[in-house]
């Protein structure tokens, strides 16, 4: 009873927290997106607070874009 309901809040935990966005995809010269470091698709906008596929708290503060 404890060890699975402690998991699970780590999980929603996790996700509340920020994490910070380190990766990024070019498809074209110019273009670059951030990729979710919780679930790794692309993110449509480049500074979006929040992941549309999993909902994952993104912390783009401090990342770089090239
Ligand atoms: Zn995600």
């Amino acid at each position: 009873m404890s060890g699975r309901s402690s998991a699970s809040l780590e999980e929603a935990l996790r996700f509340r927290r920020a994490m910070a966005v380190t990766e990024t995809v070019s498809y074209q010269p110019g273009s670059v997106f951030p990729l979710c470091p919780q679930c790794g698709i692309p993110l449509e906008r480049e500074y979006q607070g929040f992941c549309d596929r999993c909902g994952q708290k993104l912390e783009l503060e401090g990342a770089v874009f090239k």
